[in-house]
Order: structure tokens, then C-alpha cells, then sequence
């Protein structure tokens, strides 16, 4: 089968929100959609859109094993969730979202004269009143702190024991996020009216309108919760990766006006068999190599032939062999998936953030450049690795150590190259 994927390299990413209002102009810019965020840009660490969205204990999202090892959705068997139809779903409330406000720009031309400047006040979008704002989208972007952050934040909680915060020590990175069109969608299982599908030619997981009757057990099941409902239409709606742009050979918005160039798009052919027994797998830290091994090599004759049986067009074959997502993905191995854990085989990957690299800017002034200080020195982060490896390999922190050396040896690589300098290929990660 043949899957559009997406990477995105966090270490370019600014958090300038343009993909967000792009994204917004073109699909959510209407009554109902209004708290709807297609693509949102969190900062990290941060409670994340909508909040505290990553504690699947409360939300219920993604699948986990049953006893005989067999995949199960969180929200519970087919007939709980039948049942679930007579009942309300867990669901985030529009403040765990956030109360959509405009201001009130009227008010600074129209004020009385008085002693103090006027100002715009925030009023709903919604219901058109004065509000007072307590939350939105991106609400750490200014409260991020250092140790304040623990309790706010439940992945940096968890490792508050390894990982002694400091002042010193604060860091943030931005994370933005889109649906992962998943190849094992919990959202289109966990659909009561079959409303939910994935396209065969190119994976793509869309809302069929006309059948959806507002269940909203897809937004219980998204672990990632990037399924939204619209409350003026009363259908869930969802990113459609662009789709009627891709169609005619157009990137998505967000990649096309993202400001820091780091979303990459791409085909990758996958073995559809292989899906569910690589989600299934015992361990949540075998999920990210579990994933990898789904992916076929688009140059093997065998693979092919095989999705030239199966009627994948020849086009879309070269794109596979061309996909900068495959060689990311495979070839490089610098790019991880969000949360393995939600068993949903996500297909929107990340390249994690590597700079700031503390002790190497002072003892090489290149900041993360020398991989052989990383390897012994690789506390000298000022991302702490578990942090990483929380949000993109279940907590084990040997992959994502991997790629970041490789990341760190090729930045050195390309430094040397770009100086004219012979690149010291005894840095792991300079080669290969
Ligand atoms: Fe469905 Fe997208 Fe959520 Fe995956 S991330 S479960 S495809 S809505
Ligand atoms: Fe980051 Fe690009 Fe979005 Fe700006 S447009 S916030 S750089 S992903």
C-alpha cells in the first residue's frame, strides 16, 4: 500500500503560527469551527491543544493490548461503545480547547475621553460577549518556565526524579501538530456509522459528511486528539491533508507556507499485513522499531513488482523512491514517530530539536557539532533526552541518543564542507 507522510524538523521550527492561520484561512474559518485547530503549534513542555491531551488514563484515546495480546480500543469493546451511543463520550470541553475570543476594536475608537488609554477587550467568538481569557492554544508560549513546569507538563512530572530542573536548565522547543493520518486509525474503528475511511491510493483519513451522525466516539478514541466536532453542523470534521490540493500536485498549506521550510511530504509504500502485528507487539519501547520494519524498500524489484500488482501507479512508485520522508525516515533514521505507545501507527514524524548543546558551544564554539562529545557527554543537552524519548519512543532513550548523534556528526559534516575543510569522518554519524 502507498501512504503520504509527512517529517517535520523541529529544530527549524520558529513558532511563527503561520501554518496554523494558513491552515485555519483555508479549512476552519467558519461558525462551528471556530476553537478548531487543524494544525496547532505547541510549545514544549506545555500541557499541549487540548489540554493535558497526552493523558489517555482520562481520555481514553488509542489502543492497548488485551490479555491474549490482541488490540483493543482504549474507550473500551464494540459493545460498550454501542452502548456509549445512549451516553455522553469522554470528551475535552471547550475550555480544556479554549473559549475562542476576538477583541473588541470598536471600543478604541468609540471610548469617551478619559484619563487611561483604551483598550480592546476579549469577547467570545462564540456567543459575541466580553470574556475573560484564561486558556488558549498556545498558552505556555508565555508562561513557559523552568521548574514551574513540572507540574504542568505530565511527561517532564514523570521525570522530574531523573532529571533534576534547574533555572538554569530551562529549555522549550516547539512541536507542531496535524493529524497523523495513522495506518491503524483508532478513530475510524471506534466510528459507530462506518463514517471514518482511509483512501486505498494514498492513506489519507477523511470524515465521509453525509455519514457521520455526530457519535463523537472518534474524538474519545484519538489519542492525539485531532479529530474535532462542529457544533453548528453537528459532523466530526478533521485535517484532510490537503487532499484536493495534493490531488493536482500542490503541498498542503502548512508545508507550502511554512516560514522555517522544515515540512517534508512524501510517499512510502508499507506492508498493509504487517500493521497490525507491528502495533501489537508486547512492549511499548518495541513500538518505534516495530513501525520501521512496516515500511518497504521502494528501489527492491520484489516490492515493485508487488505494488505494481497491486495497482499502485508507476508515479507514485518514483515518488516512493524519491520520498525525502523515506530517506529521513529509513535511510538517515534521524526522524521518530509521536507517541508509538497509542498503538495507532502514526505516519507524521519528527526530526527531534538538537541545539542548544550546552558543554560543546563552550569547549568546540560550534554549537552541537562534535558527536564524540556527544556520546560522552550527551547530559551536555539542554533538552534532556528523556524528554525526548517520552514523546517519541515510549521512554527508550537509546534511539533517540542515536539520532541525535547522527544529527549532531552530520551538522559537523556539512560545516566542514561548507568551509571547504577535509570533514573528520571519525565522527559517527558523518558517514553512512
Ligand atoms: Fe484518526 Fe488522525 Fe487521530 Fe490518527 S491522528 S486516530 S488518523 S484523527
Ligand atoms: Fe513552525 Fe513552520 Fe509552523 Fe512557523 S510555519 S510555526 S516554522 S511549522
Amino acid at each position: 500500500m502507498a501512504q503520504l507522510a509527512m517529517v517535520m524538523n523541529l529544530d527549524k521550527c520558529i513558532g511563527c503560527h503561520t501554518c496554523s492561520v494558513t491552515c485555519k484561512q483555508a479549512w476552519t474559518n467558519r461558525g462551528g469551527t471556530e476553537y478548531v485547530w487543524f494544525n496547532n503549534v505547541e510549545t514544549r513542555p506545555g500541557q499541549g491543544y487540548p489540554r493535558q491531551y497526552q493523558d489517555q488514563e482520562k481520555w481514553k484515546g488509542g489502543w492497548v493490548r488485551d490479555r491474549k495480546g490482541r488490540l483493543t480500543l482504549k474507550s473500551g469493546s464494540r459493545i460498550k461503545r454501542l452502548l456509549n451511543i445512549f451516553a455522553n463520550p469522554v470528551l475535552p470541553t471547550v475550555s480544556d480547547y479554549y473559549d475562542p475570543w476576538s477583541y473588541d476594536y470598536d471600543n478604541l475608537l468609540s471610548a469617551p475621553a478619559m484619563d487611561t488609554t483604551p483598550v480592546a477587550k476579549p469577547k467570545s467568538l462564540i456567543t459575541g460577549e466580553d470574556t475573560k481569557v484564561t486558556w488558549g492554544a498556545n498558552w505556555d508560549d508565555d508562561l513557559g518556565s523552568g521548574p514551574e513546569q513540572v507540574g504542568r507538563d505530565p511527561l517532564l512530572a514523570k521525570l522530574s526524579e531523573q532529571v533534576k530542573l534547574e533555572f538554569e536548565q530551562t529549555f522549550m522547543f516547539y512541536l507542531p501538530r496535524i493529524c497523523e493520518h495513522c495506518l491503524n486509525p483508532s478513530c475510524a474503528a471506534s466510528c459507530p456509522s462506518g463514517a471514518i475511511y482511509k483512501r486505498s491510493e494514498d492513506g489519507i483519513v477523511l470524515v465521509d459528511q453525509d455519514k457521520c451522525r455526530g457519535w463523537r466516539q472518534c474524538i474519545t478514541s484519538c489519542p492525539y486528539k485531532k479529530i474535532y466536532f462542529n457544533h453548528k453542523t453537528g459532523k466530526a470534521e478533521k485535517c484532510t491533508f490537503c487532499y484536493p490540493r495534493v490531488e493536482v500536485g500542490i503541498p498542503t498549506v502548512c508545508s507550502e507556507t511554512c516560514v522555517g521550510r522544515l515540512r517534508y511530504i512524501g510517499v512510502m509504500l508499507y506492508d498493509a499485513d504487517a500493521v497490525l502485528a507491528a502495533a501489537s507487539v508486547e512492549n511499548d519501547e518495541d513500538l518505534y522499531e516495530a513501525q520501521l520494519k512496516v515500511f518497504l524498500n521502494p528501489h527492491d524489484p520484489r516490492v515493485i513488482a508487488a505494488a505494481e500488482r497491486a495497482g499502485i501507479s508507476p508515479d507514485w512508485i518514483t515518488a516512493a523512491q524519491d520520498s525525502p520522508v523515506y530517506q529521513l525516515i529509513v535511510d538517515y533514521k534521524i526522524a521518530l514517530p509521536l507517541h508509538p505507545e497509542y498503538r495507532t501507527m502514526p505516519m507524521v514524524w519528527y526530526v527531534p530539536p538538537l541545539s542548544p548543546v550546552v558543554d560543546t558551544l563552550t569547549r568546540t564554539g560550534h554549537d552541537g557539532e562534535d558527536a564524540s562529545n556527544l556520546f560522552g557527554a550527551i547530559d551536555a543537552l539542554r533538552i534532556p533526552v528523556e524528554y525526548l524519548a517520552e514523546l517519541f519512543t515510549a521512554g527508550e532513550v537509546a534511539p533517540v541518543r542515536a539520532v541525535l548523534n547522527r544529527l549532531a556528526g552530520m551538522r559537523s559534516f556539512m560545516r566542514s564542507v561548507n568551509l571547504g575543510q577535509e570533514p573528520d569522518l571519525s565522527i559517527p554519524g558523518s558517514v553512512g
